[in-house]
């Protein structure tokens, strides 16, 4: 958990492929189904151009979905869910439900002007959503993404005024769920100002395997 531009997102694909186990980025996931052009997607697109939360049901759901295939059992990654209270709920219902814990809450914090030289320089991958930055993470070819040869976007919501709305959101709605975890001894912090190869050691130290 972090806020926009944190730095959550580049530290989630690297724990997951540290443990080898799929990275569920709900922010992903809604990207896909506005892409699809549906009714649904539709709806998804309006919330998050506006930098809104994007309904509990609908993020509940497609969640819940993803976590229904079989490749979660080894474990999993969750970037951007529980992203509010109810959400918080819910997760702990389908974790109930799949005989499974949260083994650890990883928390990710950077300066305000960090966060902001991010957001305005990120770029991600239309297809993929790896993300790039154009100082910091340059593509191989510009505007092209390394991994899946797809064409880099700036996202709609990474405007100035939108992030400074998506800020808001984080610090009354995603921010004050951090303390239920805080219970469980499972929350870990990682900073959002390491360069990018500085973070699997620091992972490693924070998060030993599972038992
Ligand atoms: P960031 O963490 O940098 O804000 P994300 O890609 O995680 O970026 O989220 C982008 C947008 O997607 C959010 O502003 C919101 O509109 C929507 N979204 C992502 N995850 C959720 C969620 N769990 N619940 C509701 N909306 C979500
Ligand atoms: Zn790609």
């Amino acid at each position: 958990m972090g806020p926009p531009g944190s730095g959550k997102g580049t530290r989630a694909r690297i724990i997951g492929k540290m443990f080898d186990v799929p990275v569920i980025t709900a922010g992903d996931m809604l990207r896909d189904a506005v892409s699809k052009g549906t009714e649904l997607g539709l709806v998804i697109k309006r919330y998050m151009n506006l930098g809104e939360l994007v309904p509990d049901d609908i993020v509940i759901a497609t969640v819940e979905e993803r976590l229904s295939m079989p490749d979660v059992e080894k474990g999993f990654v969750l970037d951007g869910f529980p992203r509010n209270i109810n959400q918080a709920i819910a997760l702990d219902r389908t974790l109930k439900r799949l005989d499974a814990k949260v083994d650890y809450v990883v928390t990710v914090a950077a300066r305000p002007e960090t966060i902001a030289a991010r957001v305005s320089f990120r770029r991600i991958c239309s297809k993929c959503g790896a993300v790039y930055h154009l100082k910091d993470i340059v593509p191989k070819v510009e505007g092209i993404c390394d991994e899946c040869g797809g064409t880099l976007i700036q996202r709609e919501d990474d405007k100035e005024e939108i992030i400074r709305r998506r800020f808001e959101v984080y610090e009354m709605q995603t921010f004050p769920i951090i303390e239920r975890y805080s219970t469980v001894g499972n929350l870990r912090e990682i900073s959002g100002e390491l360069e990018i190869e500085e973070i699997p050691s620091v992972l490693e130290k924070l998060l030993s395997p599972r038992d």
